[in-house]
C-alpha cells in the first residue's frame, strides 16, 4: 500500500490530523491498534482555540451541543464553600466561545472519527506498527493486523501521534526527558447527590487533601480527581468506594453515590522530547509531550500540534512549498510544549504539594488570588488567553514578516499572532478564515480596484493558492480601532488563522520576500 501521510494512532490527535488532511485532500492512512475509538472519558477540558478550529471544520455546535459550559469553579475549605467564581463569559468578546467546554475525549474523538468518514475516509483499527525504516524518499512501515495479515505501507511522511508510550518515539531512538510525580492519583466518572449548589466545577481542599470535582452533562454526573491516600496504595481491588472512605472525613465533606461508570489510578509525568521532527516521521500529542492535567491542556495540544503541521503538510506534498516549511513545525511548537510542562507543574505543585508553605497558600490565598484574578479586565484577559491557548503567538519563528512601514497603534496584532476574533457589522472577523488556504485581508480607506487586481495577479502569476478580501473603512470604521490599524494594511493569513505576514503597504518585493522563505518549491 501506497499514501502520502501514515498516522499511527487513531486517539484525539491522529484523528484531528486525519480530519485537517481530509480537509486539505491529502491521501492519508491511519491506524490505531485499539478496535475502536475510546470509551472512556479522559480528557474533558476543550478550549476556545481548539473550538475555534472545531468551528472553522464545521463541527463546534455539535460539540457544544454533546457538551457544556464549565460556568462556575467553586472553593470548597474544609468542607465550607468558600468562593464562587463565575467563568461563564470569561472571555467576553476575546474568542466565539468565551468559556471552557466540558465534552469528554471519547465525545471528541467520535465528532473527529465522524468528520472523517463523512470526507470518505476511515480508521484501519486493530492494526499496530510493528517497525518501520526511513530514507529520502519515503517511510515503509511494517503493521501487523488483529486477524495475523501483514501489511506494509510506503509513505512520504508518518506522523507518530502513538500516545505517551510512542513506539514511533521509541523506535526513532529519541529522548523524552522529564520526571514522574511520586503521588498515585485517581480518576472516577460518577453520578452523585450532594449539599453543595449548582453543576459546576468545585475544588474541595484540606491541608493534606484535595477533590477536585468536574461537571459532565447529565443530572449529577461528575469527573472526580484526586491523590490515593497513602495507607490504600497497595490495596489489592482497590475501588472508588475504599477512597472516598478515607478521603472525605478528612475534606470535611458528604456525597452519596449513585452510580460509579469508571474508576482508574494513574501516575502523573512531564516530558517532552528535544525534537518534533526526525527526517520524515513526526510527533505529536503525548507522543512528544505530556505533563499533569492542571489546566485541562493536554488534549487541546496534541489537537493543536496536528492543525498546525497539517496545512504545511498539505502545501509539502502538493508540491506548493519545499519540505523545509515542516522545520517550522518544531520551530513553533517545541518551545510551547517546553513552557507548558513548566507551567502545568508549577500549577499542580500549588494543589499537591505537602510544603506547609504551599499548603498555607493553598488554604488561604489561592482563592483569593484567582477571585482577584478574574475581577480585574486585564488579568482575566490574561488569564483566558493563557489557558484558552488564544494566547499563544509564533512571533519568535522565522515563519512570519512585518513589513517595516505602517501605522499601527500597540494592539495591532503582530504577525506571528493568531488573528484577532471580534465582532463586525456583518459578522465576525473569522467569516474571513473559514478555508483552506491562505487568506489576504487587504484593509483600505475605500475601495481600490487597481490594488486589489495588482495583489490578484501577483498571487496569481506566483502561483500562490491564497483567497483575496477587501475591507473598508467607510463600510465599518469599528473594525480599524479594533484592529489598532489607521490606514492601508494587508496581512496575511495562514490556513491555521496565524498571521504570516503583515503590512502597511502593497509591496509585492516585500510579499515576495515571506513567500520565498519558506513557501515555495525555490
Ligand atoms: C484521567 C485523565 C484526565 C485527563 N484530563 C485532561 C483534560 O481535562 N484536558 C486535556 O486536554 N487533557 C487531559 N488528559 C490528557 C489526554 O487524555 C491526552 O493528552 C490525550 O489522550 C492525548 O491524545 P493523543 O492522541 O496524543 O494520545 P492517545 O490518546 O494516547 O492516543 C494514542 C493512540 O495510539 C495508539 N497506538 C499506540 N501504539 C500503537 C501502535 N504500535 N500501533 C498503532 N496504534 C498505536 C493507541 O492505541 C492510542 O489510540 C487527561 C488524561 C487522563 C488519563
Amino acid at each position: 500500500m501506497q499514501t502520502e501521510v501514515l498516522i499511527i494512532g487513531a486517539g484525539p490527535t491522529g484523528l484531528m490530523m486525519a480530519s485537517q488532511l481530509a480537509r486539505f485532500g491529502v491521501d492519508f492512512i491511519i491506524v490505531d491498534q485499539k478496535a475502536s475509538i475510546t470509551d472512556k472519558s479522559k480528557a474533558l477540558a476543550v478550549q476556545a482555540r481548539t473550538m475555534e478550529a472545531y468551528q472553522q471544520m464545521g463541527i463546534s455546535e455539535a460539540a457544544l451541543e454533546q457538551g457544556m459550559i464549565g460556568r462556575a469553579v467553586n472553593f470548597v475549605v474544609n468542607g465550607k464553600q468558600l468562593r464562587r467564581i463565575d467563568l461563564s463569559n470569561i472571555g467576553s468578546g476575546l474568542s466565539p466561545f468565551p468559556y471552557i467546554t466540558m465534552l469528554e475525549q471519547s465525545k471528541n474523538e467520535a465528532l473527529l472519527n465522524n468528520f472523517i468518514e463523512e470526507k470518505g475516509s476511515g480508521v484501519l483499527w486493530n492494526t499496530s506498527l510493528e517497525s518501520f525504516t526511513q530514507n529520502e524518499g519515503h517511510v515503509t512501515a511494517i503493521l501487523n493486523h488483529k486477524d495475523g495479515e501483514q501489511l506494509t505501507i510506503q509513505a512520504d511522511w508518518m506522523i507518530g501521534a502513538d500516545g505517551a508510550s510512542s513506539p514511533v518515539r521509541k523506535q526513532l531512538g529519541m529522548t523524552f526527558k522529564g520526571d514522574t510525580h511520586e503521588q498515585t492519583f485517581f480518576v472516577a466518572d460518577v453520578q452523585l447527590t450532594w449539599k453543595l449548589e449548582g453543576h459546576e466545577l468545585f475544588i474541595c481542599l484540606d491541608k493534606n487533601n484535595f477533590l477536585a470535582c468536574f461537571p459532565m452533562k447529565g443530572d449529577g454526573h461528575f469527573r472526580l480527581v484526586g491523590a490515593v491516600p497513602v495507607p490504600l496504595l497497595n490495596k489489592e481491588d482497590l475501588s472508588f468506594e475504599d477512597v472516598l472512605v478515607d478521603l472525605l472525613p478528612k475534606l470535611n465533606f458528604d456525597l452519596q453515590l449513585q452510580n460509579v461508570k469508571w474508576f482508574a489510578t494513574y501516575k502523573i509525568h512531564h516530558r517532552v522530547v528535544n525534537n518534533f521532527q526526525r527526517d520524515r516521521c513526526f510527533l505529536a500529542g503525548d507522543a512528544a509531550h505530556i505533563h499533569s492535567p492542571a489546566g485541562g491542556q493536554g488534549m487541546n495540544t496534541g489537537l493543536m500540534d496536528a492543525y498546525n503541521l497539517a496545512w504545511k503538510l498539505a502545501l509539502v506534498v502538493q508540491e506548493k512549498a519545499s519540505s523545509k516549511l515542516l522545520k517550522t513545525y518544531n520551530e513553533e511548537r517545541l518551545p510551547f510544549a517546553n513552557q507548558l510542562v513548566n507551567t502545568t507543574d508549577t500549577a499542580f505543585e500549588a494543589i499537591v504539594s505537602t510544603n506547609p508553605l504551599v499548603r498555607f497558600f493553598r488554604l488561604n490565598v489561592l482563592p483569593t488570588v484567582v477571585k482577584t484574578l478574574t475581577s480585574f479586565d486585564t488579568t482575566r484577559e490574561l488569564a483566558f488567553k493563557t489557558v484558552s491557548q488564544i494566547g499563544l503567538n509564533y512571533r519568535k519563528g522565522s515563519l512570519k514578516r512585518n513589513h517595516q512601514d505602517g501605522n499601527f497603534t500597540s494592539k495591532a496584532p503582530k504577525a506571528g499572532d493568531r488573528f484577532p476574533y471580534f465582532p463586525t457589522k456583518t459578522g465576525t472577523t473569522f467569516d474571513w478564515l473559514k478555508g483552506t488556504s491562505f487568506q489576504a485581508l487587504y484593509f483600505c480607506e475605500t475601495a481600490d480596484a487597481p490594488k486589489m487586481k495588482q495583489l490578484s495577479n501577483y498571487f496569481k502569476l506566483a502561483k500562490i493558492d491564497i483567497q483575496l478580501h477587501q475591507i473598508l473603512k467607510t463600510t465599518d470604521v469599528s473594525i480599524f480601532e479594533n484592529l489598532g490599524i489607521q490606514e492601508e494594511t494587508l496581512f496575511l493569513v495562514r490556513p491555521d488563522m496565524y498571521i504570516g505576514y503583515r503590512s502597511g503597504e502593497i509591496d509585492l518585493a516585500d510579499i515576495e520576500i515571506y513567500f520565498e522563505q519558506h513557501l515555495t518549491l525555490v
